[in-house]
């Protein structure tokens, strides 16, 4: 089969022909049907960040299929089903298991990254972590629910946790923080999105922000943002990566207020100490989704609550996958998907 192998930051992807995988006795084989472009493979492709699996590795952890063959213990999926795989997948037994936080496993595997991804005509993944797409959602837009619509569910809902009538400031609003902005209004928060593209908060405004910052062309956001909310917005999620935005993220908050990070940097932030005491501020991360929250966004999806299919701007076919790349830097993309 083809797939796009990465061989190591500096060598980048190559599009190959590879031994197409077998599914082991509580496994499927997954037709890809589509593998959302995200940030996270630019971080591998050209910031040095390392797959946990040294390279050679397929990467892609955003995508949706149909199920082709089963193994002999996986009796829970049929073959022929419509299905949408998690981007990271999880033992079951470890303490935030146990505790439901399988997002955080202490043995997760995430495709294309501890395990070979879907930037592939095939992937065989567990059984037990597939979920049945019903037949309303367009299977190939589906894929980007694997991450882009999964990860800002679980950062709004569980760690932002936004509620009706809070003011929400989000950083960021590419394929992952424009979900934020998304799902944040449609929990009843007013929403201030922030980028430095205009054409990104063009579409956060049709997404449901109230309002948009272009970072750009002001002096300080957190500034901007106490003007408008009367003191400093109830919720920050910061869906960038980038220590400066963080940093002003974290000013952006008011007095009890809560900041997500969602965006990944390996780079150390600086923050005042003082002022996480003193205004009794959280600081929270959000990693993820955990497989109960799935059931209820793909309903979302379903009842059309979440716009699914504006937000897939380019389709390409896998041998294009760079160019995927090139349109996210470029700032023209929403978010990208590969069609093997
Ligand atoms: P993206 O490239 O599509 O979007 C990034 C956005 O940030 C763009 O719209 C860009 O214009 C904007 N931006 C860049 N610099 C800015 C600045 N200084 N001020 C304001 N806006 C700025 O990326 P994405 O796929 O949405 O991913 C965003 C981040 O989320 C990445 O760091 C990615 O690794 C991370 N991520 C985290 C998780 C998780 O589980 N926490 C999951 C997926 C992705």
């Amino acid at each position: 089969m083809k797939a796009a192998v990465f061989h190591g930051s500096g060598v980048g992807l190559r599009i190959e022909e590879v031994p197409r995988p077998v599914a082991g006795p509580r496994e499927v084989l997954v037709k890809v049907a589509a593998c959302g472009v995200c940030h996270t493979d630019l971080h591998y492709l050209e910031h040095g960040v390392p797959t946990f699996k040294k390279p050679p590795v397929i990467l892609g952890h955003e995508a949706s299929g149909v199920v082709e063959e089963i193994g002999a213990e996986a009796s829970t999926v049929k073959v022929g089903q419509r299905v949408l795989i998690p981007a990271v997948l999880t033992c079951g037994y470890c303490p935030a298991c146990r505790a439901g936080r399988e997002n955080i496993c202490a043995n997760m595997t995430m495709l294309g990254n501890h395990i070979d991804g879907a930037y592939a005509e095939y992937v065989a993944v567990p059984a037990k972590d597939v979920l049945p797409l019903p037949a309303s959602v367009p299977l190939a837009e589906a894929s980007i629910i694997a991450d882009a619509l999964s990860t800002p569910f679980h950062a709004v809902k569980n760690r932002a946790r936004v509620q009706p009538g809070d003011t929400v400031v989000v950083f960021g609003c590419g394929g992952v923080g424009i979900n934020a902005v998304q799902l944040a209004a449609l929990a009843g928060g007013y929403v201030i999105a922030v980028d430095i593209n205009e054409r990104k908060l063009a579409w956060a405004k049709e997404f449901g922000a109230a309002v948009t910052i272009n970072a750009a062309k002001v002096d300080r956001v957190s500034k901007e943002v106490k003007k408008l909310t009367g003191g400093g917005a109830d919720v920050a999620l910061e869906v960038i990566g980038n220590p400066k935005t963080i940093e002003e993220a974290f000013e952006c908050v008011r007095v009890g207020g809560r900041l997500c990070v969602v965006g990944y940097t390996h780079e150390a932030v600086s923050l005042v100490a003082g002022k996480i005491m003193f205004k009794e501020l959280e600081i929270v991360g959000s990693l993820g989704c955990r497989p109960l929250d799935y059931v209820p966004l793909i309903r979302l999806v379903e009842q059309s609550k979440i716009d699914l299919s504006r937000q897939v701007t380019h389709r390409f076919p896998l041998q294009e996958l760079g160019k995927a790349f090139e349109v996210m830097k470029e700032g023209v993309s929403l978010r990208s998907i590969v069609i093997p």
